[in-house]
């Protein structure tokens, strides 16, 4: 029997002296007799897990000497799976082997101990000591001097194991969050991490954010999982560790569902890498399928577990990833031992450069590069709907020849690695033949290569491009004039090409002459006269337009106007009678006609020819496959209202409650909830009023304010539109520039 101030007292004295700055095992002979006589029993071991290992360990004093048990966290032992479980543990008899083998099939107990001494182990009470969700270690005790422990010593040793792990976590500089180490480390202050911990659905999405928002690399990532789990980080080294083999019960869905991969080291040396390593019940499901008796536990960021797991592919000829990585490991024992193209690694090395490619094409990505590091393997990024994601890593020991292979493909020269080269390669999949443009750059870390997609096949139909019913109605009656300049304005990567190749589509029939120059031609289509110019050799868009109006067209797209000259020339060109399309690297729509201005434009000139100014830009969309709505909260009501403006927002014609989609993320979209992108339109048409403040060379705020009157939209309200419509987030609308 517990009574109040019996426990009261007994605390007190065993908190007053783990709060001394001592180890607890110093303190541990004062400890004993306290603990012991609190619980009536005889003997009892702290067993601490050991920093960075699978094992514990318990050290006791006798006389002089300090020994050591060690005991590996499997069920092996009663404290060993008391730790692997970490769920308490009463055993009436250790003797009694029914008993145990109803607890775990493998489970036995140590007795050597008592064969060595005149003790004999009765009863045991087993206690795991957690802290912050974390197995620090087990408390046991052992005989009970009256009867059989009970539930009642159950909850005191509960109490006692609480408190000794508390000060575990405080000796081994533990942390109480995975990610507290990043705030400690200054790389995110408390505020951000609290806020971004709330607003995630789960570890695996804050490290995605993490990483995107806040830029923490996934070494730093590992470091504090390391910290906080109490077991080493492992990144993703296909050289260095294999996926284990073995014809256990685990499948490869249960793994992926799970984020847990089972490798091994080039000795054989088995590791479960989880991404959340102190679930015990997980660990206790796969130390069942696995079968085996030693193991390490390291702790992994989810998509690099994946990488193990084999992240993604389609299989077909090049192989998969992982699999030409592991090829290239094994053959290649010595480090950073450079090896050329030719030898017997080639025909590997040929089939990743080959899977890399048809990879950046299944994930739809823009852009592929291959960047050196100084130490390390090379990184290979993605970066798909605008946003850069690592992809894998190749040994160093092959950059040399990764970068060979694909100066060779785009028919570079191999021997010179001090400038920059250009160059093009194509590469077939599916039947589709891709065009990749090939651009490799000398760092101090080597040769990098940045190879750009470009787009392939035919243009967009002007109706997928999610133009607002408005926008679309006036876009239609400015490309239906027969003569005219259109400009579509916006930064590099806010889909200018594509607009103004759908534009083109829905203008292309066999009556209409279209000439197009482009630098490059990205978008090709039948029936136009697509011309690639080449300031370089001197061959201009100024020059293409020039020889454009000799050859009789109706159309003309000119992809830039980069200078006075060709600005001029479109103008001149829309004048004489020409529909002209064109490009600006202008923000907004407005200000485009001030930077026209600014070049020396006659303003009556181009007010006359103008039809209208399209500004865009990209913004990702919802996952159409997890997005959620919910109802906005009255923040985002606000923010709505707000950018939308008082004034506008009735003819959003919004319902009750206003609902808003969410990203969640799932399988389709890598989870993070965002899948694709659209465009977000700001559409000036050229009316008469707003022709003579052009005229007059009045303020954008003026020409802004009276082209909003005319029904221009901002790009922010469209994406406000888009974001009621469903297809996107106000955390879109915010990057856009909303605030
Ligand atoms: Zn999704």
């Amino acid at each position: 029997m517990y009574t109040n101030d019996v426990l009261e007292r007994s605390f007190q004295q065993i908190n007053a002296i783990l709060a001394r700055e001592t180890p607890l095992m110093d303190a541990y002979q004062e400890l004993e007799p306290l603990i012991l006589e609190l619980l009536g029993a005889e003997r009892m071991s702290i067993f601490q897990r050991r920093l960075q290992h699978q094992d514990l360990v318990a050290r006791f004093k006798t006389g002089k000497e300090t020994k050591e048990i060690k005991v590996p966290i499997s069920p092996l032992s009663i404290a060993g799976y008391v730790a692997l479980s970490q769920l308490p543990l009463i055993i009436n008899d250790p003797y009694d082997s029914h008993e145990l083998a109803q607890i775990h099939p493998r489970l036995r107990f140590a007795d050597r101990f008592d064969k060595n001494s005149t003790f004999k182990t009765n009863s045991i009470l087993c206690i795991p000591i957690l802290n912050a969700g974390v197995m620090m270690g087990v408390l046991q005790i052992i005989n009970k001097k009256s009867g059989q422990f009970d539930d009642a010593d159950l909850r005191v040793a509960t109490k006692l194991a609480d408190v000794i792990g508390a000060k575990f976590r405080y000796e081994l500089g533990g942390t109480s969050a995975p990610f507290d180490y990043l705030v400690h480390l200054n790389l995110i202050s408390d505020k951000v991490l609290k806020e971004l911990t709330e607003t995630s659905s789960d570890d695996k999405q804050l490290i995605q954010r993490l990483q995107s928002e806040q830029r923490i690399t996934d070494e730093q990532i590992g470091k504090a999982l390391s910290v906080h789990y109490q077991v080493p980080y492992i990144s993703y080294l296909p050289d260095k560790y294999h996926p284990y083999q073995s014809d256990s019960k685990l499948n490869a869905s249960y793994l992926k569902r799970n984020c847990v991969a089972v490798i091994a080291d080039a000795n054989e040396n088995i590791i479960v890498l989880l991404a959340e390593p102190n679930n015990a019940a997980l660990l206790m499901e796969i130390e069942r399928a696995l079968g085996i008796d030693s193991y390490d536990i390291a702790v992994g960021i989810p998509n690099q577990i994946l990488q193990y797991l084999g992240g993604g592919g389609s299989g077909g000829a090049p192989g998969e990833m992982n699999e030409i990585l592991d090829e290239i490991g094994t053959s290649a024992d010595e480090k950073d031992d450079q090896i050329d193209e030719l030898s017997d690694d080639a025909p590997a090395i040929v089939r990743l450069v080959s899977r890399i490619l048809h990879d950046a094409k299944r994930l739809n990505a823009s852009d592929i590069h291959i960047d050196p590091e100084k130490s390390g393997p090379t990184r290979v990024r993605m970066r798909v709907d605008g946003v850069c994601r690592d992809m894998n890593q190749v040994p160093a020991s092959h950059h040399s020849a990764v970068i060979a292979r694909i100066k060779i493909m785009s028919n570079l020269n191999i021997a010179e690695k001090r400038v920059p080269q250009d160059g093009k390669l194509a590469f077939r999949t599916g039947g589709q033949l891709v065009e990749v443009r090939v651009a490799s750059i000398p760092t101090v870390a080597g040769e990098g290569v940045v190879m750009r997609i470009l787009a392939s096949g035919g243009a967009m139909p002007i109706d997928k491009m999610n133009v607002a019913p408005n926008n679309r109605t006036r876009l239609e009656e400015m490309i239906k004039k027969p003569h005219g300049i259109l400009l579509v304005v916006g930064p590099t990567g806010s889909g200018k090409t594509t607009t103004l190749h759908a534009i083109l589509g829905y203008l292309n029939t066999p009556e209409k002459k279209i000439w197009t120059a482009e630098d490059p031609v990205e978008i090709t289509q039948a029936g136009l006269q697509q011309v690639q110019v080449s300031p370089k050799i001197g061959f201009t868009f100024a020059n293409a337009l020039r020889a454009f109006l000799r050859a009789d067209p109706d159309i003309i797209l000119i992809g830039e106007m980069r200078d006075k000259e060709t600005a001029h020339a479109g103008i001149e060109a829309s004048l004489t009678g020409h529909l002209v399309l064109s490009t600006l690297h202008t923000n907004s729509a407005p200000e485009t006609i001030t930077r026209l201005l600014d070049l020396g434009l006659d303003p009556v000139n181009f007010s006359d020819a103008c039809v209208g100014i399209l500004a865009q830009r990209l913004i990702r969309t919802l996952c159409t496959n997890c997005k959620e709505a919910e109802p906005a909260t009255d923040a985002e009501r606000q923010f709505i209202y707000r950018q939308y403006g008082e004034e506008y927002i009735d003819e959003l014609h919004l319902s009750e409650p206003l609902m808003v989609h969410r990203a969640k993320g799932c399988e389709a979209c890598g989870d993070t909830g965002y899948k694709g992108r659209t465009g977000v339109h700001e559409l000036l048409g050229m009316t008469p009023e707003l022709r003579s403040l052009v005229y007059k060379e009045a303020s954008v705020a003026q020409m802004k304010a009276q082209a909003m009157k005319d029904g221009m939209r901002t790009l922010v309200q469209d994406a406000i539109y888009k974001v009621i419509k469903g297809d996107t987030d106000i955390a879109q609308v915010q990057i856009l520039g909303g605030d």
